[in-house]
C-alpha cells in the first residue's frame, strides 16, 4: 500500500513522525512531502510535547537524505512493526511500507498536506485498512481573528478578570486543524502587535496591517485634523510595506466603513480615512481585508473606482443578497463568521456566496454563533469529533488554565462557522473547508509570506535556523 503524499496522517505524534522520517529514508514517499512534513513540524514544535522535541533533536531534520542510513533514531518497535510490513509487501524495490497505527490517531484522508504540493504523484492510495476510522480531518485558516485584543490578555472592560491565554487560544486552534491565523490590524497600535505576532509564530501567523472604520476620527485627532491624514497614514503604509517583505503582513486592512457605529467614529472621517487608505492600496500590492457595514453605496463607489493592483476579502458579511452578488462579479471574496449567520436572511445569503468567493473566519472575541441564532439549529448535528478537542467554556470569574472563557469567541469555533455553512448550503464540510482553504491561500498567499518569514529569519539570524528545533516554548 503506497502511503502517498495526498494521503497524509495529520498528527504531531512522535509515531507519525518517526514513520514518515522512516519512510523518506526508504524512499517510499515522495520528498516534497518530506519536505513539507519537515516544514509543519518546525512551524510546529512549539505546540508540542516534551517528547516529540526530544524525538526532533535525535532526528536532524536538516540533514541530507545520503545521510539519513541508521535507523537507531527510530523507536524499536515501531522499527520493527514497519518493517516487517515493508517486507511482507515484497515490493521492496518500492519500500512501501505502512504506518504503525497503534501510535497514533487514524489515518485521515487529506487532500494535500501542503498547498505547494502540486508537483507531487497523483493519488492512487487505496482506503487505510482502518475505513471505520477513515474520516475527513479539516483543515482551516481563520482569516479575521483580532488576537490583540486585551480579552485574550484576561482584561474584561479594563479589568483584569484572568490570566494570559493566548497560547491556549493558538494550541486549541492548532488542535482543531486551524493552521493558519490572520490577525485583524484595526489602528497603528494593533497593526504593529499584529505584526509583532506574526513575527512569533512564523508559518501560523500572518498580520494585516490598516485603520478600521471605527478608529478614524481618532486618526484624524491625533493627526491633527483632516489635512494631516496623509501624512499621519505614512507609518502604516512603511508597516505595511516592511511586514510584506518580511512575510509577515498579508493583507491591507482592516479598511473600509461602518455605518452602523458612528457613536465611535463619524460618516466624514470614515470616508476621507477609507479614500485615503485606497490610495495607499493602489501603491503597495497588496490584497484587501475589508470593512462594509450599512454602507454599501458609499463603500461600493469608492472602492470600484480604486485602482487596485489586488482584490480582497470583504469579511464578517452581513450585507443582501444584492450587494453579495456585486462584490463577488467585481472580484472580491465574502467572509463569513458567526455575525453573517445570525438571521433566516443571513443564511438566505450565504447559501448563495459562491465557493469559489468563500472564505471563512471567527473574528473572535466577537461574533460567535449563539444559541439564540438561526444558525445555532444546524450545530446540533455536528459530528463531536470535530470539536473533541475543544475544552468546556466557563464564566470568566471562574477561568482556569485550558478553559474556555464564556462569551469571548476564539478561533477553535471555525469549525462551527464551516460546519453551518456546508448544512446551510446543501455541500460537503469537506468541500467548504478545503474550498475556503485555496481561496484564502490564494488570495492571501501565505506560503509565500511563510518562505519569506523563513529566509528574513534566516538572514537575521547569523546562519542558524531561526526555527530550529531545539528552540524553546513547551506546548503546555
Ligand atoms: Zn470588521
Amino acid at each position: 500500500m503506497v502511503l502517498c503524499s495526498r494521503t497524509a496522517v495529520r498528527t504531531t505524534s512522535t509515531g507519525y513522525i518517526n514513520w514518515i522520517y522512516h519512510s523518506y529514508q526508504k524512499r517510499c514517499i515522495h520528498s516534497s512531502l518530506w519536505k513539507s512534513t519537515v516544514h509543519e513540524i518546525k512551524i510546529q514544535h512549539k505546540y508540542q510535547h516534551r517528547s516529540v522535541k526530544t524525538l526532533l533533536s535525535t532526528l536532524d531534520i536538516n540533514q541530507p537524505l545520503a545521510s539519513l542510513t541508521s535507523p537507531s533514531c527510530i523507536v524499536p518497535s515501531f522499527y520493527k512493526r514497519a518493517y516487517s510490513i515493508h517486507n511482507d509487501s515484497k515490493i521492496a524495490s518500492k519500500g512501501n511500507i505502512k504506518p504503525d497505527t497503534s501510535s497514533f490517531r487514524p489515518i485521515i484522508r487529506l487532500p494535500s498536506m501542503a498547498s505547494t504540493s502540486t508537483s507531487d504523484p497523483a493519488p492512487s492510495e487505496p482506503a487505510p485498512e482502518s475505513q471505520s476510522e477513515s474520516r475527513y480531518e479539516p483543515r482551516y485558516i481563520d482569516v479575521g481573528i483580532n488576537l490583540t485584543d486585551m480579552m485574550y490578555q484576561g482584561f474584561y472592560h479594563g479589568r483584569k478578570v484572568h490570566e494570559v491565554d493566548l497560547e491556549n487560544v493558538i494550541q486549541r486552534a492548532h488542535a482543531v486543524g486551524c493552521k493558519k491565523l490572520m490577525v485583524t490590524g484595526s489602528d497603528y497600535k494593533a497593526s504593529v502587535h499584529a505584526v509583532e505576532l506574526a513575527q512569533s509564530y512564523p508559518g501560523v501567523i500572518f498580520a494585516t496591517v490598516g485603520v478600521h472604520p471605527c478608529s478614524a476620527s481618532e486618526l484624524i485627532k491625533t493627526a491633527g485634523g483632516v489635512s494631516n491624514i496623509r501624512a499621519a497614514l505614512k507609518d502604516i503604509e512603511t508597516l505595511a510595506l516592511e511586514g510584506k517583505a518580511r512575510g509577515t503582513v498579508t493583507a491591507f486592512g482592516e479598511i473600509g466603513l461602518d455605518y452602523d457605529r458612528f457613536y465611535l467614529s463619524d460618516q466624514d472621517s470614515q470616508l476621507r480615512v477609507f479614500e485615503e487608505q485606497l490610495r495607499i492600496a493602489e501603491k503597495i500590492d497588496l490584497p484587501l481585508f475589508l470593512h462594509s457595514r450599512a454602507a454599501e453605496e458609499d463603500f461600493n463607489r469608492l472602492l470600484f473606482a480604486a485602482n487596485l493592483p489586488r482584490k480582497g476579502l470583504v469579511h464578517s458579511f452581513t450585507g443582501t443578497l444584492e450587494e453579495m452578488h456585486t462584490l463577488v462579479n467585481a472580484g472580491f471574496d465574502i467572509g463569513i463568521n458567526g455575525c453573517s449567520l445570525k438571521t433566516e436572511e443571513n443564511l438566505a445569503v450565504v447559501r448563495e456566496v459562491p465557493l469559489g468567493h468563500l472564505q471563512i473566519e471567527t473574528d473572535g472575541p466577537w461574533c460567535e454563533i449563539r444559541a439564540t441564532h438561526a444558525s445555532a439549529a444546524y450545530l446540533k448535528n455536528m459530528p463531536s469529533y470535530l470539536t473533541e478537542t475543544v475544552p468546556k467554556d466557563v464564566k470568566k470569574e471562574r477561568f482556569q488554565l485550558g478553559m474556555r472563557v464564556k462569551g469571548r469567541n476564539e478561533p477553535c469555533a471555525i469549525a462551527g462557522v464551516a460546519w453551518v455553512i456546508a448544512q446551510v448550503k446543501g455541500v460537503t464540510f469537506e468541500e467548504v473547508c478545503e474550498r475556503s482553504w485555496a481561496n484564502s491561500m490564494n488570495m492571501f498567499r501565505y506560503d509565500e509570506a511563510a518562505a519569506l518569514q523563513e529566509a528574513w529569519a534566516k538572514e537575521n539570524s547569523n546562519g542558524t535556523d531561526a526555527v530550529a528545533v531545539a528552540a524553546g516554548g513547551d506546548g503546555a
